[in-house]
């Protein structure tokens, strides 16, 4: 018997880039492990990493491309060849783009893919469409654009040089990015300390030298109480403050009102505990500042990532060891416009696109999914008819599920791309089978690392093909070949000329790392319009937007709407869990196990006020609707906090409409007919006001759950 091969790779069961080893015997797959040498990861491996062989073989994977041949969501499928399916998608676009213009044509893009995530909008851009759509304004740009506007650019936490404090706000690392807290932990044993801003206690909130458990929403509030402390008790860098910023004292006179005793009321967070944060955040040297989605779901998301910003530059931990470092990225360039060939949209179409009236920051190129599902809805500002549904699962992960569910049984044609027939992908005409990244090749270069690494096909499941495959097919089908590559290899080689290697050398690196050097702002400067840290920003006043960080007290509020509190006085919150990403995985039999049902965690005084018992069936309602999920009950939750699950469906269930979509999916009740955040769009989806009562027959009218 041959020696099982093994292969350096990186994870794809979610976009945290840990490495991993895969283990090869007689072709098939047998092993999926974490690679101790990754920088990444060292070796550790969530559960969705190490299901990734359960994935890879399911049974109920899609492996050649279906054709819907009757009413949709009937479930009735024929088996197509790729030509006929790609043809099919390339002929109905087309046909819309001819008779009523290209805008009338949407593409969406879901879960962040890396590379592939660029070419998309790639297609998009040559098909010559403005309506490009993601959920980047929920997920990561907030944070990108507050970044750049601030000091230039994203910053990466530098553990390796052993900051001295790390703060992890908004992030519950081990469920999401299992490598950066393992990296966190291990700082810890260091003796490093930790501060952790969550409504949740996160296992590293069980760890921290303290838990700032704030009312959901309000962390924009927290972070200009803090720097109120810091200026007012001056603990801030003033070499760095008089050498390289821009609009301190405006800062200052902004952030006199925020004193801890007031951010107290809003936040419910001692005055002390904000102070003692500030103060030890402040005199910890180095600090770092970690953070996560959920400083993305609010009106507030781009100004929270602002203020977050300032913390970090004021205190003088940028760029330096242990600090927050400006990256280098080995492959400059990625999304420029070059790339994703934007220039191509001129701006009479770009005037054109959906939502355009929103006047979002210049630099975010997106349409907003609730602006889409209105579009389509209501037809303005003009009927959208085809859509092509990449990688993501709307109608699970959007807001205002009901209102996505009229949207795609609306449209004249819909394609869908996945590993699965998702409750999206059933209704859709033409479904496409997508490989998994054990089956093709890429380069992985996540924005919050400055490494790139290595993705290596090791198998072909099926009629599958990869990301790259099926766009340029599409592209190709669309008469679009000569704006895309022959053959992928092409591409990486394309995507790794900033390193000086072509794919096949990089295969045998496995890693490669942007150069490390300290303090470039005292050479070069900032990559801001004054070139320097810009703590009041011209451009975002000249924009129209605040140029200081302003908190807003989020819409559906005990604050904001105390008349509706008396109705539904919890407030609620959502998380995700180490098992799943988004709403992927209940298919696959070691996550379920270890995650079965749809949970919501609520305070034991809370579940006795309403006759709620452990493991009960509840009802979470909001004025939008209710769905039900199963009680969990924790101690260390405030009492008028729930925190739900997200992205629940049954794919076990055949015999209910879609897998049981409405039961359960929080997106349900969740209503985006709100203020969005001015800049990004981002939506409102934390602290939302809500009462949760025991379903009378504490029976589950869903799906029955094993
Ligand atoms: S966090 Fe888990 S799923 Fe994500 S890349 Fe790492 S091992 Fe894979």
């Amino acid at each position: 018997m041959a020696e099982p091969k093994i292969v350096k790779s990186t994870c794809g069961m979610c976009f945290a880039g840990c490495g991993v080893l895969i283990q090869v015997e007689n072709g098939k797959v047998t092993a999926v492990k974490g690679d101790p040498d990754s920088p990444v990861n060292y070796g550790v491996l969530c559960p969705k990493g190490r299901a990734a062989v359960e994935l890879l073989y399911h049974p109920e994977r899609l492996t050649h491309p279906l054709k819907q041949i009757g009413e949709k969501g009937r479930g009735q499928w024929t088996r197509v060849s790729w030509d006929e399916a790609l043809g099919t998608i390339a002929d109905k676009l087309a046909a819309i783009r001819d008779a009523h213009g290209p805008e009338q044509v949407a593409f969406i893009q879901g879960s962040a893919k890396g590379l592939i995530d660029n070419y998309n909008e790639r297609l998009a851009n040559a098909f010559g469409t403005p309506n490009f759509s993601t959920t980047g304004h929920i997920c990561f740009l907030p944070r990108l654009f507050a970044s750049k506007m601030t000091c230039g650019s994203y910053t990466v936490p530098d553990y390796e040089s052993g900051p001295a404090c790390i703060v992890v706000w908004g992030a519950n690392l081990v469920e999401t990015r299992i490598g950066e807290h393992f990296r966190t932990v291990r700082q810890l044993k260091g003796g490093t300390e930790l501060i952790v801003v969550d409504p949740v206690q996160t296992l590293l909130a069980k760890k921290a030298y303290t838990w700032l458990q704030l009312r959901p929403g309000t962390d924009l509030a927290l972070a200009l109480a803090m720097i109120h402390v810091i200026i007012d008790q001056k603990l801030y860098d003033r070499d760095f403050v008089e050498h390289f910023m821009v609009g301190f004292n405006r800062l200052k006179d902004h952030v006199r009102k925020y004193s801890p005793a007031m951010v107290s009321q809003i936040t419910w967070l001692a005055p002390e505990k904000i102070e003692e944060a500030a103060r030890f955040y402040a005199r910890s040297k180095p600090a770092v500042i970690q953070w996560g989605n959920a400083v993305d779901h609010g009106v507030n998301s781009f100004q929270t990532a602002r203020a977050i910003s300032i913390l970090r530059a004021i205190t003088g931990n940028l760029d330096v060891p242990g600090g927050d470092l400006l990256p280098s990225y080995p492959l400059a360039g990625q999304g420029a416009s070059d790339i994703t060939l934007r220039n191509r949209i001129g701006p009479q179409v770009w005037a054109k696109r959906i939502g355009a009236e929103q006047n979002q920051l210049p630099l975010f190129r997106r349409v907003l999914p609730k602006s889409l599902i209105n579009a389509i809805i209501d037809e303005n500002p003009y009927p959208v008819r085809g859509l092509y549904v990449h990688a993501s699962n709307p109608l699970m992960t959007y807001t205002n599920a009901d209102r996505t569910y009229q949207a795609l049984k609306k449209l004249d044609f819909l394609a869908v791309s996945d590993f699965f027939m998702t409750p999206t992908a059933a209704l859709a005409d033409i479904v496409l089978p997508a490989a998994t990244f054990l089956e093709y090749d890429s380069v992985v270069a996540p924005p919050y690392y400055p490494f790139a690494q290595v993705q290596q096909k090791v198998v072909q499941i099926g009629e599958c093909r990869s990301d790259f495959e099926i766009t340029s097919g599409l592209a190709s089908r669309l008469g679009l070949q000569d704006l895309f590559w022959n053959n992928s290899n092409d591409l990486l080689d394309e995507v790794l000329k900033p390193t000086g290697l072509t794919f096949n050398e990089f295969k045998n690196k496995g890693v490669v790392a942007g150069a490390t050097a300290y303090r470039k702002y005292e050479k070069s400067g900032f990559e801001t319009p004054s070139g320097k840290v810009e703590l009041y920003s011209n451009q975002l006043e000249s924009w129209g937007f605040d140029p200081l960080p302003i908190y807003r007290e989020p819409p559906d509020s005990p604050l904001s709407e105390p008349d509706l509190a008396q109705t539904y006085p919890l407030i609620l919150t959502t998380k995700k869990s180490i098992y799943y990403l988004h709403s992927c995985g209940r298919q696959i039999k070691s996550l379920r196990q270890g995650h079965p049902e749809p949970v919501i965690y609520l305070h034991p005084d809370t579940a006795a006020e309403n006759s709620i018992e452990d493991g009960d069936w509840v009802y979470i309602e909001t004025k939008q609707g209710r769905v039900k999920q199963k009680a969990f009950l924790a101690e260390s939750l405030h009492p008028r906090v729930v925190c739900a699950d997200f992205g629940w469906w049954f794919p076990e269930e055949a015999k209910y409409e879609l897998h049981g979509w409405k039961a359960s999916n929080i997106n349900i009740i969740i209503d985006d007919r709100f203020q969005d955040s001015p800049e990004t769009g981002s939506l409102n989806l934390r602290g939302l006001l809500c009462r949760v009562y025991k379903d009378g027959n504490n029976y589950c009218s869903v799906p029955q759950i094993h």
